[in-house]
């Protein structure tokens, strides 16, 4: 099998962790585990006396609990809608009864950045709630104007870099960012079922509030003092988290990381330009490849390439439009060879 979607192809020495017998998580050893991983995410993501809480739980698990705990506690939001993404953060503040502005961003386009300054200077949100990359189309937004804007206005700015942490630079205290989150399944390149969120140092006496039991802030953050969680982790996804942490530090940081991301999505552009296949993007992230071939409604590339090369690429919401990751294991050849099978099933 050959995985282009999220968490894509997985170091063996990774993947195999799974297989071997695993510690039980309460034990000093796990704690040590847990505190070394977050020093090193802090480390990754240059958030210096910050705090991270690592959930069981997907992504937008996460996204839950900052909007619970949280964003519950101010008294507007603006969301950045701009794909399925942006649009997930609107629905969590309609479920909580959060006021907000719903900013909405044609697909694939960038933020009007103006019209957004304006939007913010009248309406008057206290927290920010946005991507770095809005992952269903590709498009990468300005993080430094968007920092910007909200420390102009006493705005708080909550991202979402799930699919960009590793994948494309990211410092949040250069940027003043408050809070981020990431996930185990994007540029981290594990299985998905962890996520990670960030807490600036500015955040240290917050007080949170209390709207979800299994997701509360205050707790999970008084159990990792000594390196535990209040529930039963995902053991085997912590190991697998701590081991690829440490490949990521023996690197020296995220920067080889990043730049093996940007390599691999140079190749398979320059394969777009062959094939005639655009990318409707403004600003495209590396992280992915986002795609229009000429294919039709009935999805004959992604159907095609499991049913003959056991091979995944990711569908898209508007017909013949595809996402190729670049977050997993690939070679320049096999990239080659998945542009030339993708071409295979295009209608001429
Ligand atoms: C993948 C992703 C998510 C999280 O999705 P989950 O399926 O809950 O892990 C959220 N935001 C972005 C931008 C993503 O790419």
């Amino acid at each position: 099998m050959r995985s282009y979607v999220f968490p894509g192809d997985i170091d063996p020495k990774i993947a195999a962790i799974g297989a071997e017998p695993f510690l039980y998580m309460r034990t000093d050893a796990f704690s040590q585990i847990n505190l070394e991983s977050e020093r090193i995410l802090l480390e990754l993501i240059g958030c210096k006396g910050g705090r991270t809480i690592i959930y069981t739980g997907s992504g937008t698990g996460a996204m839950s609990a900052v909007v619970e705990n949280y964003v519950k506690t101010k008294r507007k939001a603006i969301v950045i809608d701009g794909g399925s993404f942006g649009h997930r953060w609107q629905q969590l503040c309609a479920y909580y009864g959060v006021d907000h502005i719903h900013f909405q961003v044609p697909f694939a386009h960038d933020i009007d950045y103006a019209l957004l300054e304006r939007t913010i200077a009248e309406q008057r949100p206290d927290v920010l709630l946005c991507q770095h990359h809005e992952t269903s189309s590709g498009q990468l937004y300005d993080l430094k104007e968007l920092a910007r804007i909200c420390h102009a206005y006493g705005v708080s700015p909550v991202v979402d870099v799930i699919s960009t942490f590793l994948a494309e630079p990211l410092d949040m205290d250069a940027l003043g960012l408050d809070i981020c989150i990431t996930s185990t399944q994007k540029g981290l390149n594990i299985p998905p079922g962890l996520s990670v969120l960030f807490f600036s140092e500015r955040l240290k006496d917050y007080p949170f509030a209390h709207n979800g039991y299994y997701w509360d802030f205050e707790d999970n953050f008084s159990n990792l003092k000594r390196g535990q969680t209040p529930f039963s982790p995902a053991t085997i996804l912590y190991l697998q988290l701590n081991a690829r942490l440490r490949q990521l530090q023996a690197q020296g940081g995220p920067e080889q990381n990043i730049a093996e991301v940007h390599h691999r999505c140079s190749v398979f552009r320059a394969l777009c330009t062959r094939y005639g296949w655009t990318i409707p993007a403004e600003r495209p992230s590396s992280a992915i490849t986002g795609i229009q071939t000429a294919d039709d409604a009935q999805r004959r590339i992604f159907r095609g390439l499991i049913e003959k090369y056991d091979t995944y690429i990711m569908p898209g919401s508007v017909p013949g439009f595809y996402r190729i990751s670049h977050m997993g294991l690939q070679t320049d050849a096999e990239l080659e060879e998945l542009a030339a099978r993708m071409r295979e099933f295009e209608p001429k």
